[in-house]
């Protein structure tokens, strides 16, 4: 039985418990070349059908390197290749050589050009199917492995960073060397994730540190200084931190996500350097999805929801405890705006704005967007409402406990959710939020004094979290803009999140200055966060400029940036 639609994997047949990486990393021919050795659960017989997507399989053999009978099947557009392996009985594994393609889609491959410190950087992004790119192995989270032992061959002037524990370097000849990794906690594929580069670490406390490129390392650590007393509250709220160490990797400006969860080491956006700390509830985020996502983590692209917006609560409950009520509510009512935005992106798609979704036939890239976050906040936070914090945090402890090092599904967490808090869900309503496209009526509103102020306009924005919930609620009048512009400065701020939300205002308001101050944001950065919203408008408003300025940023960008930017393009061309 193949129960997660985006992957070959078959439940009867048998699991990967552990795999061994060794591969080389070649920045010329931009590829990765070695292999990967499978080692099963249990030994098994028969057929084994592995993920894959753009690889060269060179060769595959038992663990002791006797030769198996396998077919690579021709490639679907979204799943890949299935590779079958025949496998001999009492199989207690499988070894693969193989190489990546340059056009791996979990990699990208920046030239010195297009880093801080002019070395080349090579890293990758593997949610949510694109480990199938990287290695043969069975590419849903239902499967989690440990890792044996991972060893990069590398240019010896860099090094590999890797979502795992560091065994060290071994040198292997006069220009490269060998950094090897270990990963004892079982991890859904998708949370595979290395990174090799000119990089500097930064202490941060005895079992946090940053790591950047050199010239960026400073101002990093500076952003992130945070991060011990942000992985404290995590543990008062939620228990035990299972991961060891918790180090954050700041990412080239083409890392197309705010943050990625890797175990260990969260790869963060540059965007977030705003030089005054405003941006780092993305760093809670991250560190939340060490309980929410990465020890308990969801089945399948399906039930993305249990990742997210179980993480947006958890991030909000550790700003809450750090910062207090006001600003947990300021961050949950900006991600309303957010929320609404997808909304109205999906309103000819609503069965994508449901938590619980059938993405069979569907590129869960496509479908992502910021309903499983907000939405799926929105309905914890109902729970907790209904059911009272109390009561909600013995739950919450309880579930991480249940499931941990778990992938489960939306209703493994309503069972459990029925067996501790009876009849919770039904007065929540939590099958409407669930199963209903839309927001239901009655869904929670962030609210706080200051939150109410700040909207009236009966109180100034006192630090960047309040100007941009002011920003989110003001009108596009060109005379305001151009006031509010003197007054705060808006289109020179660092912080992207402020400035991209102005610049969205000046387009919609039809100021010509908006067009350049787009062109800045979109070569500054290729976080889809900003992307998005700001090639939706352009395009909207003037078509020519944002195929302009996109083939002028366009190799600045990560190929799942280039994909939704194209899919903006060419969506506003055709409503036109
Ligand atoms: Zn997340």
């Amino acid at each position: 039985m193949r129960p997660d639609p985006h992957s070959y994997a078959d439940v009867d047949q048998p699991r990967t418990r552990s795999i061994d990486l060794a591969l080389r990393v070649n920045f010329s021919r931009r590829t990765l070349e070695g292999e990967i050795a499978l080692h099963f659960h249990e030994p098994a017989v028969g057929n084994l059908d592995l993920d894959t997507r753009d690889l060269r399989i060179d060769s595959v053999t038992s663990l002791d390197g006797a030769p198996l009978r396998y077919e690579l099947a021709p490639a679907q557009p979204i799943l890949g290749s299935r590779l079958r392996v025949t496998l001999p009985s009492r199989a207690d594994g499988a070894r693969i050589r193989y190489g990546t393609s340059p056009a791996a889609s979990a990699l990208q491959w920046l030239e010195p050009a297009q880093t801080a410190g002019g070395q080349s950087f090579l890293f990758s992004q593997c949610q949510p199917i694109h480990a199938r790119s990287l290695a043969p192995l069975q590419d849903t989270p239902r499967i989690r492995i440990t890792i044996g032992s991972a060893r990069f061959t590398v240019p010896s002037q860099l090094r590999t960073l890797m979502a795992a524990a560091s065994k060290g370097r071994e040198p292997s000849s006069d220009t490269e060397a060998v950094d090897v990794f270990e990963m004892p906690q079982p991890i859904p594929p998708y949370l595979l994730a290395f990174a090799v580069g000119d990089v500097t670490p930064r202490e941060l406390s005895p079992r946090c540190a940053v790591w950047a490129e050199r010239p960026l390392a400073d101002a990093a650590a500076y952003e992130f200084a945070e991060a011990e007393s942000m992985l404290r509250a995590g543990e008062e709220l939620f228990g035990p931190y299972e991961w060891d160490r918790y180090d954050v990797l700041l990412m080239p400006p083409s890392f197309p996500y705010g943050g990625m969860e890797n175990p260990r080491l969260t790869f963060v956006t540059p965007s977030v350097l705003a030089g005054d700390r405003s941006l780092v509830s993305v760093i809670a985020h991250e560190l939340a999805h060490a309980w929410t996502g990465n020890l308990v983590t969801n089945a399948s692209a399906n039930d993305f929801w249990l990742n997210e917006g179980f993480t947006v609560y958890a991030e909000r409950r550790i700003l809450e405890a750090l910062y207090g009520r006001d600003v947990a509510e300021l961050h949950a009512a900006s991600g309303r705006h957010d929320l609404q935005t997808a909304l109205d992106r999906f309103a000819a798609r609503p069965e994508l704005t449901r938590l619980r979704t059938d993405l069979e036939g569907v590129d869960p890239d496509e479908a992502y967007s910021s309903v499983p976050y907000e939405k799926g906040y929105l309905l914890l936070r109902k729970l907790e409402e209904v059911a009272g914090r109390p009561a909600w945090d013995r739950f919450l402890r309880a579930y991480l406990g249940k499931f941990r090092f778990q992938s489960i599904t939306t209703d493994d967490f309503l069972q459990f959710l029925e067996t501790q808090l009876p009849g919770l869900a039904a007065r929540a309503g939590a099958l409407e939020f669930i199963d209903r496209p839309g927001l239901p009526g009655d869904a929670p509103q962030a609210r706080s004094a200051r939150l109410e102020a700040l909207r009236s306009g009966g109180a100034e924005p006192r630090n960047p979290t309040e100007l941009l919930v002011v920003l989110q609620t003001t009108a596009p009048d060109v005379t305001k803009l151009r006031e509010l512009d003197s007054r705060w400065d808006l289109s020179r701020r660092k912080s992207l999140e402020l400035r991209h939300t102005f610049v969205l205002l000046q387009l919609r308001a039809g100021m010509p200055e908006g067009v350049d101050g787009a062109r800045r944001v979109l070569l500054e950065t290729g976080r889809m966060r900003y992307l998005r919203p700001i090639y939706t408008e352009l395009a909207r408003r003037d078509p020519a400029a944002a195929r302009r300025i996109y083939d002028d940023a366009r190799a600045g960008y990560h190929h799942i940036a280039r994909t939704v930017v194209e899919a903006v393009l060419k969506e506003q061309s055709a409503e036109r």
